[in-house]
C-alpha cells in the first residue's frame, strides 16, 4: 500500500500553490479589503501587537467569505477584533501606534496586557512538566497516567492561527512563555522509564508544521517500543493547508511515515481541528483526507465552541455529519478555556450543553463518538452531562472524562446550576461542601 504513484486528480494538483503567509504585516491592508474603517484598522493592529496574527493564502482565497466580512466566521477565526481585548488596553496601544511610540514602549504595553490574560491556563508550567533525571524533560507534559504530550520545538507555530487559541502564548516571540524540546531520545527515555504511558501525543503550535524528515525525527525512535498503542498528531492542518498532504513537495513522504506507525503495529491518531463545516467543502480537503486514511491512519477530530465563530447547532451537527460521511470520527467538543480573550469567545456552560444536545440527538449513533462540552480544567476534563433538578434544586450533572486522580474519572457529580458560569472556576459544588477533586 505505497502511496508515491498515488496521484491526486488533476484539479486538486493544480490548485497546489506554494504555502504563502501573511502576518501583522498584511494586517492593515487585509482588513481594508474587509472594509473596516480607518479607525478599526488601528484598534485591530493595536489587539495584534498582544494576540499573534498568522494567516495564509489558502485561508484567504478559499476559506473567508469576503462578501460577508467582517461577520464572516471564518473571517472571525483568523482576523483579531477590535473588541476582543479590554477597551482601555486598546485605547492605549491605539494611542502609542498613532504617536509612533518607539518599539519597546509598545512591546512593554503589550507584555503587560499579555500576563493579565493567563497566559498558561491549567497551571500548565508548573503542574504538567515532571521532573526526569536531573531535571524537566523540557516541551514535555504528563499530565494524565496514560498520554504524554510532546511539543517539538520545530512545530511551534500554525499555518494560520485562531483567534480564540488556548496556546497564544506560545506564538507571541516571549521566551518566558514557551514549551518547547527538541531531544526526541530523552522523549523515547522518558517513555520507557513510565510503562503506563501508551499514547505520545505531538502537538504545538501544529505538529504538522514540520517538515516529514523533521517529523520522522520525533517518530522513528517510538515505533519500538512495544507499550505504546497509538501516535497522535494535533494538528488545523486538514483545515488551513489540506496540501500538506497532496500536492507540497513533501506530502508522499509524510504518508509513508504514517503508513510506518501503522505497520509498527499502533494507531496514527489524526486529531485534526474543524471550526465551522465551511472548512470541510473544499475538494482539496476531501483529497487529503482521503491520502490520510488510506495509509491505516484514523483522523478524529475536535474543536472548541466559540460564541460568533459557532455557537449553533446547526454548525456543529453540519461538521458531525460531513466528517462522519468522510470517515472520521467526531471526538470532543471543548469549552473556550480561560485564557486569552476567554471574556469575548465564551459561551456559559448551560447554553454549551443545550447546543451539544440539539446537534447531537440530531446525528446517527456513528457521530455520537462526540463527548461534550469538556473543559480542559487543572484538575482534567470536565463534561457537562446535564441541567435538571435533583431535590428542589437545580444543578448541573458532571463527570471527569479525564483527571490527575484516575480514581474520580466517571463518576458524577454535581455543581449548583449559574446560567452565566463559563468555566469551572465559576461553579459551585451542590449537596457538598466541595468538589471531589478539593481537598
Ligand atoms: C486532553 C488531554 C490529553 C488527552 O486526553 P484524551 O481524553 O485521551 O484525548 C492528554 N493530556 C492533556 C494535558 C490533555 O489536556
Amino acid at each position: 500500500m505505497t502511496l508515491v504513484n498515488d496521484e491526486a486528480p488533476p484539479a486538486v494538483r493544480s490548485a497546489g500553490r506554494k504555502f504563502r503567509a501573511f502576518t501583522v504585516k498584511h494586517l492593515d491592508e487585509l482588513t481594508a479589503r474587509a472594509g473596516l474603517s480607518p479607525e478599526q484598522r488601528l484598534a485591530t493592529r493595536a489587539v495584534a501587537t498582544v494576540l499573534p496574527f498568522r494567516t495564509n493564502s489558502y485561508v484567504v482565497d478559499e476559506l473567508i467569505d469576503w462578501s460577508a466580512a467582517p461577520d464572516d466566521p471564518i473571517y472571525r477565526l483568523v482576523f483579531p477584533q477590535p473588541d476582543m481585548l479590554p477597551a482601555d488596553d486598546v485605547a492605549h496601544i491605539v494611542d502609542l501606534l498613532r504617536r509612533e511610540a518607539p518599539r519597546q514602549e509598545i512591546d512593554a504595553a503589550a507584555t503587560k496586557v499579555r500576563a493579565s490574560l493567563n497566559p498558561h491556563p491549567a497551571g500548565q508550567l508548573e503542574l504538567n512538566v515532571p521532573s526526569f533525571g536531573d531535571g524537566a524533560v523540557p516541551g514535555m507534559q504528563h499530565k494524565y497516567d496514560e498520554t504524554v504530550l510532546y511539543f517539538p520545538k520545530q512545530g511551534q507555530t500554525c499555518h494560520a492561527y485562531c483567534t480564540y487559541c488556548f496556546r497564544w502564548a506560545q506564538f507571541v516571540g516571549d521566551p518566558d512563555l514557551k514549551l518547547a524540546g527538541d531531544d526526541a531520545g530523552q522523549l523515547r527515555d522518558y517513555v520507557l522509564a513510565h510503562p503506563e504511558v501508551t499514547s505520545v501525543l505531538f502537538t504545538g503550535g501544529d505538529a504538522m508544521i514540520m517538515g516529514e524528515s523533521v517529523l520522522r525525527r520525533y517518530v522513528e525512535p517510538l515505533l519500538a517500543l512495544e507499550q505504546l498503542e497509538s501516535i497522535r498528531i494535533g494538528t488545523k492542518s486538514l483545515a488551513y493547508w489540506p496540501q500538506k498532504f497532496v500536492t507540497d513537495p513533501d506530502a508522499d513522504d509524510m504518508l509513508r511515515l504514517f503508513e510506518q506507525v501503522v505497520e509498527s503495529g499502533k494507531n496514527l491518531a489524526f486529531m485534526a481541528h474543524f471550526t465551522h463545516p465551511r472548512e470541510l467543502e473544499p475538494v482539496m480537503v476531501r483529497e487529503a483526507v482521503r491520502r490520510i486514511r488510506d495509509t491505516g491512519a484514523v483522523i478524529r477530530t475536535q474543536a472548541p465552541l466559540i460564541r460568533s465563530i459557532n455557537d449553533d447547532p446547526a454548525d456543529w451537527e453540519s461538521m458531525w455529519r460531513t466528517q462522519t460521511r468522510m470517515g472520521m470520527v467526531p471526538y470532543y467538543m471543548f469549552v473556550e478555556r480561560d485564557t486569552g480573550p476567554q471574556d469575548y469567545f465564551a459561551v456559559p456552560l448551560a447554553r454549551a450543553y443545550d447546543i451539544f444536545r440539539d446537534a447531537y440527538k440530531s446525528v446517527s449513533g456513528l457521530a455520537r463518538t462526540v463527548r461534550g462540552p469538556s473543559m480542559s480544567a487543572t484538575p482534567g476534563k470536565v463534561c457537562v452531562d446535564g441541567v435538571l433538578e435533583l431535590g428542589g434544586e437545580k444543578v448541573f450533572a458532571l463527570h471527569f472524562i479525564q483527571c490527575r486522580d484516575a480514581d474520580l474519572v466517571g463518576k458524577p457529580f454535581f455543581a449548583k446550576y449559574d446560567p452565566a458560569a463559563v468555566w469551572l472556576d465559576d461553579l459551585k459544588p451542590a449537596f457538598a461542601d466541595r468538589f471531589p477533586f478539593e481537598v
